[in-house]
């Protein structure tokens, strides 16, 4: 049966990005599947993190889920470290998965920098510790923004990978065709699949930017999303009339993909409503169109987290819910490879 997991790191507060590129998806998804949502904080430790601002943003960010629509009745919201079949299968994945594919990785290029030496080895496992949270529930679908592409191609890897290096044991165990995980297919739909900085057309907006200007986050107050917008980087060029006219534009792409997402329009749509204009006016426009959207979404994040003890509780029953999914699948892990349980 399909089974739906993704998650979000604590590393601060939720933007854009996440929203449009991911959470839309699961909002959509909790409706015809059984899903899986959680807060990563196993992965956010990859760089470190003062622990009083993580708590914070694990209740943040738990909060944010529910405020864009996660229901914690109809799905699991939990955050990591209280299900230990993440941890504890990540191990076995280190050893099944090889340096030569997690060398490949561009995300740790990208967030390791020029100082390789000086990242943690965490942040050079975290695909391992990525597929480990899917495959934990031996889950099938994953909506992830798009660059989250190549580390669930790597955890399809790892799943292909260790029902071939145990399959006698996976047969002996029960499983006739030798198939005990299976390969997770990435969720990638939508126009914003790849929300880009506001400061830089040619990076994504993230958690982790230094740049606050760079990203519209979901806690913003409408003063706040018109100053970003007005401030975002543009060209001197007026709005293309057709989408070939973005080449070498990705500014104008980026603000034109976001309206369109926003108000579930296809670009071209929007392309004929404001092509050979100015920024100015389009600038006004998709502000109050984030605004609209992001509003009633901040409030409610911020009365949420008004209350810290509901949303611990939230997480506690999620985790105990998380638990009897991963327990056991992780307990026929331990007999595949070969542990002794009592
Ligand atoms: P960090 O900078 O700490 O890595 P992040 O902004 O990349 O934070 P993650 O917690 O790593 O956020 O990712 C959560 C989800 O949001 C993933 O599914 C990811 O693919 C998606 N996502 C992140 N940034 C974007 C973006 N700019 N556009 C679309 N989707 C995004
Ligand atoms: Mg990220």
């Amino acid at each position: 049966t399909p089974r739906v997991f993704s998650g979000m790191q604590p590393t601060g507060s939720l933007h854009l990005g996440n929203y449009l590129g991911a959470m839309v998806n699961w909002i959509k998804m909790q409706e015809t599947h059984e899903c899986i949502y959680c807060v990563v904080d196993l992965h956010a430790i990859t760089v470190w993190q003062d622990p009083a601002e993580l708590r914070n943003a694990i209740r943040q960010v738990t909060a944010a889920y529910i405020a864009a629509g996660l229901d914690p009745k109809k799905s699991i919201l939990f955050n990591q470290s209280q299900v230990s079949a993440h941890a504890e299968l990540a191990w076995v994945f280190n050893c099944v998965s090889r340096l030569g594919w997690l060398n490949r990785m561009t995300q740790f290029k990208e967030k390791a920098g020029k100082d390789r030496e000086q990242a943690s080895v965490g942040l050079y496992a975290y695909p391992n510790l990525m597929a480990a949270d899917i495959l934990a529930y031996r889950a099938t679908h994953v909506p992830v923004g798009e660059d989250q592409k190549q580390h669930l191609e790597l955890a399809r890897d790892i799943a292909q990978k260790f029902n071939n290096d145990f399959s006698a044991s996976i047969i002996a165990e029960g499983f006739a065709d030798g198939i005990f995980f299976p390969q997770p297919e990435p969720v990638i739909t939508g126009a914003a699949t790849r929300v880009m900085s506001l400061r830089d057309g040619s990076k994504k907006m993230s958690k982790s930017d230094p740049s606050d200007l760079s990203r519209i986050n979901m806690t913003d107050d409408a003063d706040t999303i018109a100053k970003k917008i007005q401030k975002a980087k543009t060209d001197p060029e007026p709005l293309p009339s057709e989408e070939g006219g973005f080449s070498g534009r990705p500014e104008a792409e980026n603000l034109i993909g976001i309206y369109a997402t926003l108000v579930d329009k296809p670009v071209d749509a929007v392309l004929a409503e404001f092509g050979g204009q100015q920024f100015s006016a389009f600038k006004k426009v998709l502000a109050d169109a984030l605004v609209a959207k992001i509003e009633p979404i901040a409030n409610e994040i911020k009365r949420l987290t008004g209350d810290p003890a509901e949303i611990d509780r939230i997480l506690a029953d999620g985790s105990s819910r998380a638990r009897e999914i991963a327990t056991p699948i992780m307990g026929k892990v331990k007999d595949i490879v070969g542990f002794i349980r009592s």
